[in-house]
């Protein structure tokens, strides 16, 4: 069974549909010349971009995604509210695609994969299809049982727009624009990294059947989900770095939020996930270290390359029968 070289999608661009999407950027890019500039509106699309993050992680990725932690059910419509003025549409939409994605990891069905579709389709390409636009009702079934959070998913542009009337009540027109428009666009991308960067830069520390990475930078950027190779060897807990070095700042608002008693049960790696590494020879570390940062059709067919190899070996293996030793030393 060789792999297949060319991924079986298609990988249209829905141009009509997406003309919001690249309006919005236009508009954030050209509406900041036109208005008066203070360094205050570079302060709120800052704290605006990572109070969003925030809720992104913990609510959209860390709670309604994996389930990593316990809420109350209004602490939960919250958490869904918040997350959605981030305008990455509903919670179930994002939460089931993102179970999806754990499900197929880099393989031909995975909806975000920069080893399957290249950097691009994984980073953006996969939200200007229109492929993907309904909510994949059965990955979601735990929470699509909410009729609050249903009518969450179904109004999704009711939050943001919520938040960019408040900016404009507030501080005007230059506030919506930065931090609505400018804070909107960099937070779409900064939450783009984890599906496109942190499947090709970084380091490898599990063995993992996917290609996801380990990275401070991206850590620092969305607080936290950056160190998603741990999170693909181990979903299911609340906090991603596992180390102390790693910082997850997603992770020190959840134990915030604990002390206070408004989440609880957070779930964490045992030791023996943790420290899975440890047993792992010198030839799979070995391996790990050196997975070329190369991917779409590329590395596709350097897979494909290497299984047919591996095929001919244990075919030849199989014909000669046991390989004799000095055949096995000069490997
Ligand atoms: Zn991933
Ligand atoms: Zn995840």
């Amino acid at each position: 069974m060789s792999q297949s070289v060319v991924s079986p999608r298609d990988h249209r661009i829905a141009w009509v549909q997406s003309i919001p999407f690249f309006a919005f950027h236009v508009f954030a890019a050209v509406a900041v010349f036109f208005v008066p500039f203070h360094w205050s509106y570079v302060v709120w699309a800052l704290a605006l971009y990572y109070l969003r993050m925030w809720v992104v992680t913990i609510g959209y990725h860390r709670y309604f995604a994996h389930r990593t932690f316990k809420t109350s059910r209004v602490a939960q419509f919250l958490l869904a509210f918040l997350a959605e003025t981030s305008a990455q549409k509903g919670v179930l939409w994002w939460a089931a695609n993102h179970r999806h994605h754990h499900r197929e990891s880099d393989q031909p069905a995975d909806v975000h994969s920069p080893l399957q579709d290249g950097f691009w389709w994984s980073h953006v390409g996969w939200i200007l299809s229109d492929r993907y636009v309904e909510t994949r009702e059965e990955a979601i079934r735990d929470f699509a049982r909410f009729p609050e959070l249903r009518f969450l998913n179904r109004w999704y542009l009711l939050p943001p727009f919520l938040l960019a009337v408040g900016l404009f009540l507030i501080g005007g027109f230059p506030l919506l624009v930065w931090g609505f428009f400018v804070s909107t666009v960099v937070l779409w991308h900064g939450t783009f990294t984890i599906n496109s960067l942190s499947h090709v830069f970084g380091s490898r520390r599990y063995r993992t059947t996917d290609t996801s990475r380990n990275n401070f930078l991206l850590a620092l950027v969305t607080c936290g989900e950056g160190w998603h190779n741990n999170h693909h060897y181990h979903q299911n807990t609340a906090n991603q770095g596992w180390f102390w070095w790693e910082v997850d700042l997603s992770f020190y608002l959840l134990k915030l939020l604990s002390a206070l008693g408004l989440v609880w049960d957070l779930r964490l790696p045992s030791d023996a996930v943790k420290y899975a590494f440890r047993k792992y020879s010198l030839e799979e570390r070995a391996e790990l270290r050196s997975e070329p940062a190369v991917f779409g059709k590329a590395r596709l067919a350097a897979l494909a390359a290497q299984a047919k190899v591996a095929e001919a070996v244990k075919g030849a293996t199989e014909l000669a029968g046991p390989a004799p030793l000095p055949v096995l030393r000069r490997r």
